[in-house]
């Protein structure tokens, strides 16, 4: 999923690029340093320290060693049929899940994403990683394999209305409507189980993410003209959005093979 303030707020009107990756570092460490009360209520724990695969460490680096061990891999977009269709339990813990998983950090952080899902740079497989902060700015970074989502139904809790985006349409943001919180279980690269709580943009993420594993696109929860209007945008600015990316892989020194641009 990409930052939920969208394209826009990341290279800013004056489209200056990097501010975004800027902005989120900066976000990283006020997360993680944030102490104060949120307007949205108390937190259901008092623990602001950061997590892992979903257990409290005491801090993180600002750039995780998966990112540094990770090859920066092209995205797919909308229209790749292998992100329209679903992914594939993964049934051997091996050393290439390894590499996959921090291929999809690397391609992440390159695209300033706060999560990425295996089918985005190609592999049908179900999982996913995530570096991304909740309600109360704590700062979630992980991944999780063959990941199963429990959310509330609209009945049971409350829902979000916010903005949306996601790599494989590179650019816009549209308004959609997700649970506040959520619940993910599943399994680590070796095997061990793996319980995740987000809320807020977190809760977003991993719906957003666990969707993309069963070949689902947030464009394709939106009404036909807004879906519709999402994919012109996409389609005429992508290629500044993908501009953007290379110019962040060049300052992590993750230069693809293949630009993003190339298909
Ligand atoms: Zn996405």
């Amino acid at each position: 999923m990409s930052n939920h303030r969208g394209y826009r707020d990341r290279v800013g009107l004056s489209g200056i690029p990097g501010l975004g990756a800027l902005l989120r570092r900066r976000r990283r460490r006020e997360g993680d340093l944030h102490q104060g009360p949120h307007p949205q209520g108390p937190h259901p724990s008092p623990d602001r320290r950061p997590r892992l695969d979903g257990v409290p460490v005491d801090s993180l680096p600002p750039i995780v060693p998966e990112v540094r061990r990770g090859v920066r891999r092209r995205v797919t977009v909308v229209g790749e049929p292998v992100v329209h269709r679903p992914c594939r339990p993964v049934t051997v813990f091996d050393e290439a899940l390894g590499t996959l998983i921090d291929d999809l950090f690397a391609s992440m952080e390159v695209a300033h994403g706060v999560g990425l899902a295996a089918n985005q740079i190609g592999v049908d497989l179900r999982v996913f990683v995530y570096d991304c902060p909740d309600t109360w700015q704590v700062r979630h970074v992980g991944h999780v394999v063959n990941p199963v989502l429990e959310v509330p139904t609209p009945q049971e809790g409350p829902w979000q209305q916010r903005s949306e985006g996601c790599l494989s349409v590179p650019g816009p943001v549209a308004d959609l409507s997700r649970s506040l919180s959520a619940v993910v279980t599943g399994v680590d690269r070796y095997g061990r189980p793996v319980r995740l709580e987000g809320h807020g943009l977190f809760a977003r993420a991993l719906q957003h993410e666990c969707d993309h594993l069963d070949g689902t696109l947030y464009v394709d929860r939106l009404a036909p003209a807004a879906r519709a209007a999402v994919l012109r945008e996409s389609e005429s600015i992508r290629g500044e959005v993908w501009a953007s990316w290379d110019q962040r892989a060049q300052e992590l020194g993750k230069q693809a093979d293949v630009g993003q641009g190339i298909l």
